[in-house]
Protein backbone atom coordinates (compact mmCIF):
# COMPACT_ATOMS: atom_id res chain seq x y z
CA UNK A 1 0.00 0.00 0.00
CA UNK A 2 1.26 2.98 -0.83
CA UNK A 3 1.76 5.52 1.92
CA UNK A 4 1.50 9.39 0.83
CA UNK A 5 4.99 11.40 2.18
CA UNK A 6 5.36 14.79 3.89
CA UNK A 7 8.13 16.83 2.92
CA UNK A 8 9.82 18.45 5.48
CA UNK A 9 13.41 20.26 5.35
CA UNK A 10 13.67 19.07 2.00
CA UNK A 11 13.24 15.29 2.49
CA UNK A 12 10.54 13.23 1.32
CA UNK A 13 9.52 11.29 4.96
CA UNK A 14 6.72 9.17 5.92
CA UNK A 15 4.79 10.21 8.55
CA UNK A 16 5.33 8.68 12.70
CA UNK A 17 1.61 9.16 13.09
CA UNK A 18 -0.72 6.04 13.90
CA UNK A 19 -3.07 8.03 12.66
CA UNK A 20 -4.19 6.84 8.48
CA UNK A 21 -6.81 8.22 5.92
CA UNK A 22 -7.75 6.14 3.47
CA UNK A 23 -7.52 7.61 -0.11
CA UNK A 24 -10.20 5.95 -2.62
CA UNK A 25 -10.69 5.47 -6.39
CA UNK A 26 -14.06 6.83 -6.16
CA UNK A 27 -15.22 4.77 -9.14
CA UNK A 28 -14.32 1.63 -7.67
CA UNK A 29 -14.56 2.26 -3.57
CA UNK A 30 -10.53 0.30 -3.83
CA UNK A 31 -8.47 2.12 -1.51
CA UNK A 32 -5.70 3.23 -3.56
CA UNK A 33 -3.10 4.85 -1.11
CA UNK A 34 -2.77 6.39 2.87
CA UNK A 35 -2.56 9.82 3.92
CA UNK A 36 -1.26 10.58 7.43
CA UNK A 37 -2.40 13.01 10.01
CA UNK A 38 0.76 14.72 10.54
CA UNK A 39 1.85 14.35 14.07
CA UNK A 40 1.79 18.38 15.95
CA UNK A 41 6.27 17.46 16.43
CA UNK A 42 6.32 16.73 12.42
CA UNK A 43 4.14 20.36 11.59
CA UNK A 44 6.49 21.86 14.54
CA UNK A 45 9.84 21.11 11.99
CA UNK A 46 8.28 21.62 8.79
CA UNK A 47 7.36 25.28 10.17
CA UNK A 48 10.82 25.60 11.91
CA UNK A 49 12.64 23.77 8.53
CA UNK A 50 10.41 26.88 6.74
CA UNK A 51 11.61 29.39 9.29
CA UNK A 52 15.70 28.78 8.70
CA UNK A 53 15.24 28.51 5.13
CA UNK A 54 13.76 32.34 4.81
CA UNK A 55 16.41 33.44 6.65
CA UNK A 56 18.54 32.65 3.11
CA UNK A 57 15.74 32.45 0.80
CA UNK A 58 14.31 36.27 1.07
CA UNK A 59 17.91 37.59 0.37
CA UNK A 60 18.23 34.99 -2.70
CA UNK A 61 18.15 36.81 -6.31
CA UNK A 62 14.74 37.54 -7.45
CA UNK A 63 15.93 36.28 -11.00
CA UNK A 64 17.24 33.18 -9.31
CA UNK A 65 13.72 32.63 -7.90
CA UNK A 66 12.13 33.30 -11.14
CA UNK A 67 14.57 30.57 -12.80
CA UNK A 68 13.16 28.13 -10.98
CA UNK A 69 9.44 28.46 -11.98
CA UNK A 70 11.09 28.85 -15.70
CA UNK A 71 12.41 25.31 -15.33
CA UNK A 72 9.16 23.98 -12.70
CA UNK A 73 6.71 24.75 -15.94
CA UNK A 74 8.87 22.76 -18.02
CA UNK A 75 8.75 20.04 -15.53
CA UNK A 76 5.32 20.35 -15.55
CA UNK A 77 4.15 20.26 -19.24
CA UNK A 78 6.35 17.56 -19.60
CA UNK A 79 4.47 15.26 -16.76
CA UNK A 80 1.11 16.24 -18.16
CA UNK A 81 -0.03 12.93 -18.82
CA UNK A 82 0.82 11.29 -15.74
CA UNK A 83 -0.11 14.13 -13.52
CA UNK A 84 -3.90 13.88 -15.37
CA UNK A 85 -4.03 10.25 -14.76
CA UNK A 86 -2.99 10.50 -10.67
CA UNK A 87 -5.29 13.40 -10.46
CA UNK A 88 -8.27 11.04 -12.54
CA UNK A 89 -7.35 7.84 -10.25
CA UNK A 90 -7.72 9.76 -7.06
CA UNK A 91 -10.55 12.57 -7.96
CA UNK A 92 -12.47 10.90 -10.03
CA UNK A 93 -13.02 13.45 -12.62
CA UNK A 94 -12.42 12.60 -16.71
CA UNK A 95 -9.19 13.16 -17.73
CA UNK A 96 -9.37 15.91 -20.44
CA UNK A 97 -10.99 17.64 -17.38
CA UNK A 98 -7.80 16.60 -15.46
CA UNK A 99 -5.51 18.03 -17.91
CA UNK A 100 -7.25 21.75 -17.67
CA UNK A 101 -7.12 21.09 -13.76
CA UNK A 102 -3.04 20.80 -14.12
CA UNK A 103 -3.27 23.17 -17.32
CA UNK A 104 -4.62 26.21 -15.18
CA UNK A 105 -2.85 25.21 -12.27
CA UNK A 106 0.58 25.40 -14.50
CA UNK A 107 -0.16 28.97 -16.04
CA UNK A 108 0.05 30.62 -12.52
CA UNK A 109 3.97 28.82 -12.78
CA UNK A 110 4.46 30.80 -15.49
CA UNK A 111 2.95 33.71 -14.13
CA UNK A 112 5.19 33.35 -11.22
CA UNK A 113 8.35 32.80 -13.80
CA UNK A 114 7.87 36.53 -14.19
CA UNK A 115 7.95 37.24 -10.67
CA UNK A 116 10.99 40.26 -11.36
CA UNK A 117 8.22 42.38 -13.41
CA UNK A 118 5.55 42.06 -10.74
CA UNK A 119 6.97 42.89 -7.43
CA UNK A 120 8.44 46.54 -8.24
CA UNK A 121 7.50 49.07 -5.98
CA UNK A 122 7.04 52.53 -6.47
CA UNK A 123 9.57 55.56 -6.58
CA UNK A 124 9.12 58.97 -6.58
CA UNK A 125 11.92 61.67 -6.52
CA UNK A 126 11.65 64.94 -4.74
CA UNK A 127 8.73 64.41 -2.36
CA UNK A 128 10.97 67.51 -0.59
CA UNK A 129 13.55 69.79 -1.33
CA UNK A 130 16.18 66.71 -1.87
CA UNK A 131 13.96 63.93 -0.22
CA UNK A 132 13.29 60.88 -2.18
CA UNK A 133 10.94 57.98 -1.24
CA UNK A 134 10.31 54.81 -2.39
CA UNK A 135 8.43 51.66 -1.50
CA UNK A 136 9.61 48.20 -1.37
CA UNK A 137 7.60 45.01 -1.47
CA UNK A 138 9.15 42.68 1.27
CA UNK A 139 8.04 38.65 1.60
CA UNK A 140 6.51 38.07 4.99
CA UNK A 141 8.25 34.50 5.95
CA UNK A 142 6.82 31.48 6.79
CA UNK A 143 3.08 31.33 4.72
CA UNK A 144 0.56 28.29 4.33
CA UNK A 145 -2.15 26.98 2.16
CA UNK A 146 -4.63 24.99 2.72
CA UNK A 147 -6.34 23.13 -0.16
CA UNK A 148 -9.85 21.89 -1.06
CA UNK A 149 -10.24 18.17 -3.12
CA UNK A 150 -12.38 19.36 -6.27
CA UNK A 151 -8.80 20.85 -8.18
CA UNK A 152 -6.14 19.22 -6.12
CA UNK A 153 -3.64 20.32 -9.53
CA UNK A 154 -4.54 24.18 -9.59
CA UNK A 155 -5.25 25.38 -6.34
CA UNK A 156 -2.20 24.39 -4.86
CA UNK A 157 -0.82 25.60 -7.26
CA UNK A 158 -2.58 28.78 -6.94
CA UNK A 159 -0.66 29.63 -3.74
CA UNK A 160 2.74 28.00 -3.55
CA UNK A 161 4.38 29.18 -6.58
CA UNK A 162 3.28 33.46 -6.06
CA UNK A 163 4.01 32.81 -2.46
CA UNK A 164 7.48 31.30 -2.53
CA UNK A 165 8.39 33.64 -6.11
CA UNK A 166 7.79 36.87 -4.02
CA UNK A 167 10.54 35.65 -1.41
CA UNK A 168 8.19 33.40 1.07
CA UNK A 169 8.95 30.41 2.43
CA UNK A 170 5.73 28.10 2.55
CA UNK A 171 4.00 25.23 4.29
CA UNK A 172 1.10 23.44 2.18
CA UNK A 173 -1.85 21.04 3.62
CA UNK A 174 -3.46 19.15 0.83
CA UNK A 175 -6.90 17.65 0.67
CA UNK A 176 -6.31 14.75 2.46
CA UNK A 177 -8.95 12.91 -0.27
CA UNK A 178 -6.65 13.36 -3.23
CA UNK A 179 -3.31 14.30 -2.53
CA UNK A 180 -1.10 12.56 -4.67
CA UNK A 181 -1.44 14.42 -7.67
CA UNK A 182 0.13 17.39 -5.40
CA UNK A 183 2.67 15.40 -3.56
CA UNK A 184 3.63 14.33 -7.48
CA UNK A 185 3.80 18.53 -8.02
CA UNK A 186 5.59 19.14 -5.43
CA UNK A 187 8.35 16.52 -6.20
CA UNK A 188 8.82 18.32 -9.29
CA UNK A 189 9.01 21.24 -7.74
CA UNK A 190 12.06 20.39 -5.68
CA UNK A 191 13.03 19.24 -8.79
CA UNK A 192 13.51 22.42 -10.60
CA UNK A 193 14.99 23.70 -7.76
CA UNK A 194 13.10 24.77 -4.67
CA UNK A 195 15.58 24.87 -2.09
CA UNK A 196 15.16 22.65 1.12
CA UNK A 197 12.82 24.27 3.62
CA UNK A 198 11.37 26.77 1.26
CA UNK A 199 8.79 23.96 0.46
CA UNK A 200 7.58 21.65 2.75
CA UNK A 201 3.66 19.72 3.01
CA UNK A 202 2.18 18.24 5.93
CA UNK A 203 -0.76 16.04 5.47
CA UNK A 204 -4.44 15.65 7.64
CA UNK A 205 -7.61 17.46 8.45
CA UNK A 206 -9.14 19.67 11.27
CA UNK A 207 -5.93 19.04 13.52
CA UNK A 208 -3.65 20.51 11.06
CA UNK A 209 -5.53 23.22 9.57
CA UNK A 210 -5.78 24.80 13.17
CA UNK A 211 -2.45 23.94 13.99
CA UNK A 212 -1.17 25.90 11.21
CA UNK A 213 -3.89 28.44 11.76
CA UNK A 214 -2.52 28.77 15.66
CA UNK A 215 1.41 28.14 15.07
CA UNK A 216 3.09 31.55 15.87
CA UNK A 217 5.88 31.67 12.77
CA UNK A 218 2.46 31.56 10.08
CA UNK A 219 2.33 34.96 9.02
CA UNK A 220 -0.15 34.53 6.49
CA UNK A 221 -2.71 31.82 5.29
CA UNK A 222 -4.33 31.19 1.91
CA UNK A 223 -7.84 28.87 1.97
CA UNK A 224 -9.70 27.26 -0.31
CA UNK A 225 -12.76 25.30 0.25
CA UNK A 226 -16.32 24.96 2.00
CA UNK A 227 -17.88 28.54 3.31
CA UNK A 228 -18.18 26.75 6.78
CA UNK A 229 -14.63 25.75 7.42
CA UNK A 230 -13.62 28.57 5.90
CA UNK A 231 -15.17 31.29 8.16
CA UNK A 232 -13.14 28.72 10.73
CA UNK A 233 -9.85 29.37 9.29
CA UNK A 234 -10.37 33.09 8.83
CA UNK A 235 -11.74 33.62 12.21
CA UNK A 236 -8.68 30.93 13.59
CA UNK A 237 -6.09 32.82 11.41
CA UNK A 238 -7.07 36.18 12.26
CA UNK A 239 -7.01 36.04 16.23
CA UNK A 240 -3.62 34.74 16.07
CA UNK A 241 -2.48 37.73 13.89
CA UNK A 242 -2.02 36.02 10.54
CA UNK A 243 -2.94 37.86 7.11
CA UNK A 244 -5.99 35.52 5.88
CA UNK A 245 -7.89 34.61 2.89
CA UNK A 246 -10.24 32.40 1.77
CA UNK A 247 -11.87 31.80 -1.17
CA UNK A 248 -15.43 29.61 -0.28
CA UNK A 249 -18.79 28.16 -1.26
CA UNK A 250 -21.03 29.19 -4.49
CA UNK A 251 -23.83 29.19 -6.53
CA UNK A 252 -23.50 30.78 -9.63
CA UNK A 253 -26.46 32.00 -12.11
CA UNK A 254 -26.49 32.08 -15.59
CA UNK A 255 -28.85 34.37 -17.01
CA UNK A 256 -30.42 33.30 -20.57
CA UNK A 257 -31.99 36.45 -22.52
CA UNK A 258 -34.11 35.28 -25.49
CA UNK A 259 -31.80 36.73 -28.16
CA UNK A 260 -29.00 34.39 -27.32
CA UNK A 261 -27.84 32.39 -29.50
CA UNK A 262 -29.52 29.18 -28.38
CA UNK A 263 -27.50 26.14 -29.88
CA UNK A 264 -24.16 28.02 -28.31
CA UNK A 265 -25.49 28.79 -24.83
CA UNK A 266 -27.10 25.68 -24.57
CA UNK A 267 -23.56 23.68 -24.96
CA UNK A 268 -22.49 25.84 -22.55
CA UNK A 269 -24.88 25.46 -19.72
CA UNK A 270 -24.52 21.99 -19.58
CA UNK A 271 -21.01 21.68 -19.53
CA UNK A 272 -21.06 24.17 -16.49
CA UNK A 273 -23.76 22.85 -14.91
CA UNK A 274 -22.53 19.02 -15.34
CA UNK A 275 -19.17 18.77 -16.20
CA UNK A 276 -17.03 17.88 -13.17
CA UNK A 277 -20.36 16.32 -11.68
CA UNK A 278 -20.78 19.51 -10.67
CA UNK A 279 -18.29 19.82 -8.60
CA UNK A 280 -16.59 23.18 -9.24
CA UNK A 281 -16.93 26.43 -7.19
CA UNK A 282 -17.75 28.04 -10.47
CA UNK A 283 -20.60 25.60 -11.69
CA UNK A 284 -23.33 27.15 -12.90
CA UNK A 285 -25.81 25.60 -10.84
CA UNK A 286 -28.66 27.83 -11.29
CA UNK A 287 -30.02 29.00 -14.71
CA UNK A 288 -32.55 32.02 -14.78
CA UNK A 289 -34.37 32.11 -18.06
CA UNK A 290 -35.39 35.48 -19.02
CA UNK A 291 -39.00 35.76 -21.15
CA UNK A 292 -39.42 33.62 -23.90
CA UNK A 293 -36.13 31.96 -23.08
CA UNK A 294 -38.55 30.01 -20.76
CA UNK A 295 -39.68 27.60 -23.59
CA UNK A 296 -35.75 26.14 -24.00
CA UNK A 297 -36.79 23.68 -20.98
CA UNK A 298 -36.77 20.41 -23.47
CA UNK A 299 -33.46 21.38 -25.12
CA UNK A 300 -31.51 22.42 -21.68
CA UNK A 301 -33.29 18.66 -20.57
CA UNK A 302 -31.93 16.98 -23.96
CA UNK A 303 -28.83 18.52 -23.63
CA UNK A 304 -28.28 17.03 -20.60
CA UNK A 305 -29.39 13.88 -21.25
CA UNK A 306 -27.21 13.11 -24.04
CA UNK A 307 -24.08 13.36 -21.33
CA UNK A 308 -22.47 10.02 -20.53
CA UNK A 309 -21.51 9.33 -16.88
CA UNK A 310 -18.55 7.02 -16.48
CA UNK A 311 -15.38 6.76 -14.64
CA UNK A 312 -13.03 9.66 -15.51
CA UNK A 313 -10.60 7.76 -17.34
CA UNK A 314 -12.84 6.34 -19.59
CA UNK A 315 -12.85 9.91 -20.26
CA UNK A 316 -16.42 10.25 -21.21
CA UNK A 317 -18.83 13.54 -19.59
CA UNK A 318 -18.81 12.99 -16.09
CA UNK A 319 -17.02 11.18 -13.20
CA UNK A 320 -18.08 10.33 -10.10
CA UNK A 321 -18.60 12.35 -7.05
CA UNK A 322 -15.29 12.10 -4.48
CA UNK A 323 -16.81 9.94 -1.90
CA UNK A 324 -20.07 8.00 -0.80
CA UNK A 325 -20.66 11.02 1.83
CA UNK A 326 -21.16 13.08 -1.30
CA UNK A 327 -23.15 11.33 -3.14
CA UNK A 328 -25.51 10.44 -0.28
CA UNK A 329 -25.34 14.57 0.54
CA UNK A 330 -26.45 15.42 -2.72
CA UNK A 331 -28.95 12.64 -3.36
CA UNK A 332 -30.60 14.25 -0.10
CA UNK A 333 -30.32 17.68 -1.23
CA UNK A 334 -32.07 15.99 -4.61
CA UNK A 335 -34.60 14.42 -1.68
CA UNK A 336 -35.14 17.94 -0.61
CA UNK A 337 -36.45 19.96 -3.58
CA UNK A 338 -38.84 16.97 -4.37
CA UNK A 339 -40.45 17.20 -0.71
CA UNK A 340 -40.69 21.16 -1.28
CA UNK A 341 -42.27 21.46 -4.28
CA UNK A 342 -39.70 21.52 -7.25
CA UNK A 343 -40.10 19.59 -10.57
CA UNK A 344 -37.73 17.25 -10.74
CA UNK A 345 -37.29 17.10 -14.71
CA UNK A 346 -34.26 14.78 -14.94
CA UNK A 347 -33.50 12.49 -12.39
CA UNK A 348 -29.66 11.23 -12.04
CA UNK A 349 -30.27 8.92 -8.81
CA UNK A 350 -30.04 5.51 -8.66
CA UNK A 351 -27.58 5.42 -12.17
CA UNK A 352 -25.04 2.15 -11.97
CA UNK A 353 -22.28 2.27 -14.85
CA UNK A 354 -21.36 -1.02 -15.94
CA UNK A 355 -18.09 -2.03 -14.68
CA UNK A 356 -17.92 0.31 -11.78
CA UNK A 357 -21.23 -0.95 -9.76
CA UNK A 358 -19.35 0.49 -6.42
CA UNK A 359 -18.78 4.45 -8.27
CA UNK A 360 -20.17 7.58 -6.28
CA UNK A 361 -22.03 8.42 -9.67
CA UNK A 362 -24.86 11.01 -9.85
CA UNK A 363 -25.81 11.61 -13.62
CA UNK A 364 -26.87 14.88 -14.47
CA UNK A 365 -30.19 15.98 -12.58
CA UNK A 366 -33.05 19.21 -13.39
CA UNK A 367 -35.00 21.11 -11.42
CA UNK A 368 -37.91 23.38 -13.12
CA UNK A 369 -39.91 25.83 -11.11
CA UNK A 370 -37.10 26.33 -8.42
CA UNK A 371 -38.13 29.17 -5.97
CA UNK A 372 -35.17 31.09 -3.59
CA UNK A 373 -37.14 29.69 -0.51
CA UNK A 374 -35.79 25.63 -1.33
CA UNK A 375 -32.86 24.35 0.04
CA UNK A 376 -31.98 23.29 -3.14
CA UNK A 377 -31.52 26.85 -3.95
CA UNK A 378 -30.07 27.76 -1.13
CA UNK A 379 -27.04 25.40 -0.27
CA UNK A 380 -24.50 25.12 -2.76
CA UNK A 381 -25.19 21.28 -3.90
CA UNK A 382 -21.50 20.23 -4.85
CA UNK A 383 -23.24 18.06 -7.69
CA UNK A 384 -24.36 17.66 -11.05
CA UNK A 385 -27.88 19.38 -10.56
CA UNK A 386 -29.29 22.20 -12.36
CA UNK A 387 -31.75 24.51 -10.77
CA UNK A 388 -34.21 26.66 -13.37
CA UNK A 389 -35.90 29.63 -12.02
CA UNK A 390 -37.58 32.33 -14.67
CA UNK A 391 -37.77 35.88 -14.83
CA UNK A 392 -40.21 38.08 -16.68
CA UNK A 393 -37.29 40.77 -17.27
CA UNK A 394 -33.25 41.51 -17.05
CA UNK A 395 -34.16 43.44 -14.39
CA UNK A 396 -35.82 40.87 -12.40
CA UNK A 397 -33.03 38.66 -12.80
CA UNK A 398 -30.53 40.93 -11.87
CA UNK A 399 -32.65 41.15 -8.48
CA UNK A 400 -32.93 37.49 -8.04
CA UNK A 401 -29.09 37.15 -8.20
CA UNK A 402 -28.57 40.10 -6.05
CA UNK A 403 -30.35 39.01 -3.78
CA UNK A 404 -28.81 35.75 -3.57
CA UNK A 405 -26.01 36.21 -0.74
CA UNK A 406 -22.84 34.18 -3.24
CA UNK A 407 -20.33 36.20 -4.97
CA UNK A 408 -17.92 33.72 -7.02
CA UNK A 409 -19.08 33.62 -10.70
CA UNK A 410 -22.44 34.96 -12.91
CA UNK A 411 -22.64 34.45 -16.35
CA UNK A 412 -25.50 36.26 -19.05
CA UNK A 413 -26.02 35.09 -22.43
CA UNK A 414 -27.18 37.34 -25.06
CA UNK A 415 -26.28 39.20 -28.35
CA UNK A 416 -27.69 42.71 -26.69
CA UNK A 417 -24.49 44.51 -26.12
CA UNK A 418 -26.53 46.86 -24.07
CA UNK A 419 -27.79 44.23 -21.63
CA UNK A 420 -24.46 42.91 -21.02
CA UNK A 421 -23.54 46.11 -20.15
CA UNK A 422 -26.29 47.01 -17.93
CA UNK A 423 -25.51 43.47 -16.20
CA UNK A 424 -21.59 43.05 -15.38
CA UNK A 425 -22.62 47.15 -14.25
CA UNK A 426 -25.24 45.86 -11.95
CA UNK A 427 -24.86 42.49 -10.95
CA UNK A 428 -22.82 42.19 -6.83
CA UNK A 429 -20.92 39.62 -8.23
CA UNK A 430 -16.74 39.25 -8.82
CA UNK A 431 -16.24 37.62 -11.56
CA UNK A 432 -18.85 37.85 -14.97
CA UNK A 433 -18.99 35.70 -18.25
CA UNK A 434 -20.64 37.58 -21.10
CA UNK A 435 -21.63 34.42 -23.31
CA UNK A 436 -18.27 32.10 -21.71
CA UNK A 437 -20.21 29.93 -18.64
CA UNK A 438 -16.78 29.89 -16.32
CA UNK A 439 -15.68 33.32 -15.87
CA UNK A 440 -12.02 32.54 -14.18
CA UNK A 441 -9.43 34.80 -15.07
CA UNK A 442 -6.10 34.07 -16.58
CA UNK A 443 -2.78 34.90 -13.77
CA UNK A 444 -2.58 38.25 -15.11
CA UNK A 445 -5.79 39.57 -12.88
CA UNK A 446 -6.77 37.71 -10.18
CA UNK A 447 -9.36 34.95 -8.84
CA UNK A 448 -12.43 38.13 -7.98
CA UNK A 449 -14.86 35.89 -5.88
CA UNK A 450 -16.64 38.90 -3.96
CA UNK A 451 -19.45 38.66 -0.80
CA UNK A 452 -20.54 35.33 0.77
CA UNK A 453 -17.45 33.73 -1.35
CA UNK A 454 -14.78 35.62 -0.40
CA UNK A 455 -13.30 36.46 3.32
CA UNK A 456 -10.34 39.14 2.87
CA UNK A 457 -9.52 41.79 0.44
CA UNK A 458 -6.96 39.88 -1.70
CA UNK A 459 -7.72 37.03 -4.18
CA UNK A 460 -4.97 33.87 -4.78
CA UNK A 461 -3.12 34.24 -7.89
CA UNK A 462 -2.16 37.19 -9.94
CA UNK A 463 -1.26 41.02 -8.92
CA UNK A 464 -3.30 40.31 -5.79
CA UNK A 465 -1.60 37.44 -4.46
CA UNK A 466 1.84 39.85 -5.01
CA UNK A 467 0.33 42.10 -2.85
CA UNK A 468 -1.16 39.28 -0.15
CA UNK A 469 2.67 38.00 -0.25
CA UNK A 470 4.55 41.45 0.74
CA UNK A 471 4.56 43.71 3.08
CA UNK A 472 5.32 47.25 1.54
CA UNK A 473 7.96 49.01 2.81
CA UNK A 474 8.39 52.85 2.09
CA UNK A 475 11.82 54.81 2.56
CA UNK A 476 11.73 58.10 2.59
CA UNK A 477 15.75 59.42 2.07
CA UNK A 478 17.90 62.93 1.70
CA UNK A 479 21.47 62.48 1.08
CA UNK A 480 23.12 65.68 2.43
CA UNK A 481 25.18 66.91 -0.69
CA UNK A 482 27.10 70.23 0.74
CA UNK A 483 28.14 70.90 5.12
CA UNK A 484 25.76 73.57 6.09
CA UNK A 485 23.79 73.29 8.65
CA UNK A 486 19.89 73.78 8.45
CA UNK A 487 19.12 73.97 12.31
CA UNK A 488 17.07 71.95 14.39
CA UNK A 489 13.16 72.38 13.09
CA UNK A 490 10.82 70.95 15.51
CA UNK A 491 7.62 71.52 14.04
CA UNK A 492 6.18 68.52 10.95
CA UNK A 493 7.29 69.82 7.59
CA UNK A 494 4.54 70.91 5.59
P1 LIG B 1 -13.60 21.59 2.75
O1 LIG B 1 -13.89 22.90 3.35
O2 LIG B 1 -14.26 20.39 3.29
O3 LIG B 1 -12.03 21.29 2.83
C1 LIG B 1 -11.07 22.28 2.49
C2 LIG B 1 -9.85 22.08 3.37
O4 LIG B 1 -10.21 22.29 4.73
C3 LIG B 1 -9.26 20.69 3.27
O5 LIG B 1 -7.86 20.78 3.20
C4 LIG B 1 -9.72 20.01 4.54
O6 LIG B 1 -8.78 19.09 5.06
C5 LIG B 1 -9.89 21.15 5.52
N1 LIG B 1 -11.00 20.92 6.47
C6 LIG B 1 -12.13 20.18 6.27
N2 LIG B 1 -12.93 20.23 7.36
C7 LIG B 1 -12.30 21.02 8.26
C8 LIG B 1 -12.64 21.48 9.57
N3 LIG B 1 -13.76 21.11 10.17
N4 LIG B 1 -11.77 22.30 10.21
C9 LIG B 1 -10.63 22.68 9.62
N5 LIG B 1 -10.26 22.27 8.38
C10 LIG B 1 -11.08 21.47 7.70
O7 LIG B 1 -13.87 21.76 1.18
P2 LIG B 1 -13.85 20.62 0.07
O8 LIG B 1 -15.07 19.78 0.23
O9 LIG B 1 -12.53 19.97 0.00
O10 LIG B 1 -14.00 21.52 -1.26
C11 LIG B 1 -15.24 21.91 -1.79
C12 LIG B 1 -15.60 23.31 -1.38
O11 LIG B 1 -14.58 24.21 -1.77
C13 LIG B 1 -16.85 23.82 -2.08
O12 LIG B 1 -17.63 24.55 -1.15
C14 LIG B 1 -16.33 24.73 -3.16
O13 LIG B 1 -17.22 25.74 -3.59
C15 LIG B 1 -15.15 25.31 -2.47
N6 LIG B 1 -14.20 25.84 -3.44
C16 LIG B 1 -14.12 27.19 -3.57
C17 LIG B 1 -13.28 27.73 -4.52
C18 LIG B 1 -13.19 29.22 -4.69
O14 LIG B 1 -12.25 29.67 -5.33
N7 LIG B 1 -14.11 29.99 -4.16
C19 LIG B 1 -12.50 26.89 -5.33
C20 LIG B 1 -12.60 25.51 -5.15
C21 LIG B 1 -13.46 24.99 -4.20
Amino acid sequence: MHHVQQLINGQFTQSKTDEWIDITDPATQEIIAKVPQTTNDEINQAVAAAQTAFQTWRKTPITTRARIFLKYQELIREHMDELAEILTAEQGKTIADARGDVFRGLEVVEHAAGIANLQIGDFVENVASGVDTYSIWQPLGVCAGITPFNFPAMIPLWMFPMAIATGNTFILKPSEQDPMVTMRLVELAVEAGVPEGVLNVVHGGKATVDAICDHPDIKAVSFVGSTAVGHHVYERASKSGKRAQCMMGAKNHGVILPDANKEQTLNQLAGAAFGAAGQRCMALSVVVLVGAAGEWIDDIKAKAENLVVSAGKNDKDLGPLISPAAKARVEHLIGTGVEEGASLILDGRGITVEGFEKGNFVGPTIFDNVTSDMQIYKEEIFGPVLCIMRAASLDEAIELLNANPHGNGTAIFTQSGAAAHKFQQDIQVGQIGINLPIPVPLPMFSFSGSRASKLGALGPYGKQAVQFYTQTKTVTARWFDDEASRGVNTTISI
